[in-house]
């Protein structure tokens, strides 16, 4: 372990810890990969077909930028090569959280609560936001970063659950738990040994519950047609499979 950054300024990992940082994330990516298309399959509607494509390449996402930025960071000293996957990298953290959501709220017909209609646009917004904040302010102010991922992460939660306790679902509380005490280790860079790979490992974690409640109450495997949101203007989307394998 090396010695903590000065405020402002990157850690520099150990290579040991360079590997670990890659190797916990790029476990991931082949699995992620298999799960879109789990969601893809699964998909009767064109809502689920939607929330299958977002949620299912932000997923993958997440695990390929953050494997080749922490690859590049090892391998390559191209400082702007690196500083731009950086960005990118924590810029998948906002991309993510939005479309963890996004399958929550794209459900048809949740389109008559006007507060869960509004919350599909606001975790976009906020993901925006947060894009924007985090290039202006590139390692500055990085507790106001983290606190501004608590936000997002947290605030809409509250705002969803207020509404429908069907959201009520173990799997995601566990999720965002899971998401929060790793916080601590993403803030535990040179205090504790391979903090970050750490950190990596409760984000794969946490998204593993997300995927899982989202695979289950979401996009449940079932024949018949339609569910969940059945009210589509377009045609079922299993009529529109069927004539593609034909
Ligand atoms: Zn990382």
């Amino acid at each position: 372990m090396n010695p903590r950054a000065f405020t402002n300024e990157a850690y520099i990992p150990t290579p040991i810890e360079h590997v670990a940082n890659v190797a916990t994330h790029g476990i991931w990516v082949v699995p992620s990969v298999i799960g879109g298309i789990e969601l893809i399959r699964r998909s009767t509607t064109w809502a689920q077909l939607v929330s299958a494509c977002v949620y299912g390449t932000s997923l993958i996402l997440v695990f390929v930028v953050s494997t080749f930025f922490h690859s590049v960071h090892y391998c390559n000293h191209n400082r702007q090569l690196k500083d731009a996957l950086h960005r990118c990298d924590r810029a998948m953290i906002y991309i993510f959280i939005a479309a963890s959501y996004f399958p929550w709220l794209n459900i048809e017909h949740f389109s008559d609560n006007e507060l869960l209609f509004s919350m599909r646009y606001v975790v976009w917004i906020m993901a925006i936001i947060g894009i924007l904040y985090q290039q202006i302010f590139h390692e500055k102010y990085k507790m106001l970063e983290t606190i501004f991922y608590i936000i997002m992460g947290i605030g809409p939660s509250v705002a969803i659950l207020n509404v429908y306790n069907y959201y009520n679902i173990t799997e995601l509380k566990m999720g965002g738990l899971i998401y929060v005490f790793g916080l601590v280790f993403f803030k535990s860079d040179g205090i504790i040994p391979c903090a970050h790979a750490i950190w990596h490992l409760f984000v794969a974690a946490a998204a593993g519950f997300h995927y899982y409640a989202i695979l289950s109450h979401v996009f449940p495997e079932t024949d018949l047609p339609n569910i969940p949101g059945a009210s589509s203007n377009m045609p079922p989307l299993n009529m529109l499979k069927s004539h593609i394998e034909l």
